[in-house]
């Protein structure tokens, strides 16, 4: 598979850490980052939507979907599958636009293997009560699976140093102004920019 010219971003977090809302507005800041939507067998919470938040389906066809080799990455987390299409990656990455994965540390590992020049992003809760905090506040969830997305939280940011960047999310607008400040980093770094203005440099050199 060729490198990717545009940057290739993973954003994981505790569930909790207020990820999918740095996400949304990161989305919305004018940096032309184009979301994976991912496919879940987890049952849609309210006010999600079909195709936007995620593409939910059968664990039947996600099983499908596996056999043909249809996920670039996929893990099953508290209980339920996800999954990354691998056909949008592929034609994302053909057309050289930045993407953002938004996926847990299982899913990560394996898009690093793939993709070693991805960038990873993990986004840690202020403290573990504010985290509790926030979870039973959503309470789109059963309280046992509250509890569940606790103890995996700790297991969850064990895998923090496979990381390129590590944001605590304790003021919302510092956390996405500190992922933006990343994404156009990123932008900046040598390897792309060399591409970028290649006849600029060779004009100049
Ligand atoms: P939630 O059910 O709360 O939306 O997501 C639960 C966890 O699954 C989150 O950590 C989320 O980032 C992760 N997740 C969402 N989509 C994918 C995916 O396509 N692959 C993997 N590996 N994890 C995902």
């Amino acid at each position: 598979m060729n490198k990717p010219l545009g940057c290739l971003f993973i954003i994981s977090a505790p569930s909790g850490a207020g990820k999918t809302s740095l996400v949304k507005a990161l989305l919305e800041s004018n940096l032309n980052l184009n979301l994976s939507i991912s496919h879940t067998t987890r049952m849609p919470r309210s006010g999600e939507i079909d195709g936007r938040d995620y593409h939910f389906i059968s664990i039947e066809t996600f099983k499908q979907m596996i056999c043909n080799n249809q996920f670039l990455e996929s893990a099953e987390v508290y209980g339920n599958f996800y999954g990354t299409s691998r056909h949008w990656i592929d034609a994302a990455i053909a057309s050289g636009k930045d993407i953002l994965l938004e996926i847990d540390c299982q899913g990560a590992k394996q898009i690093k293997k793939i993709f070693s020049e991805s960038i990873g992003i993990f986004i840690l809760p202020p403290s573990i009560d504010a985290l509790a905090a926030r979870l039973k506040t959503r309470a789109q969830d059963d309280p046992d699976i509250i509890q569940k997305r606790l103890a995996a939280a700790r297991e969850e940011v064990s895998h923090i140093v496979e990381f390129d960047y590590i944001i605590v999310n304790n003021q919302f607008n510092d956390a996405l102004n500190e992922l933006i400040c990343v994404v156009h980093a990123e932008h900046l770094k040598k390897q792309r920019q060399l591409i970028k203005h290649q006849s600029l440099i060779s004009q100049l050199s």
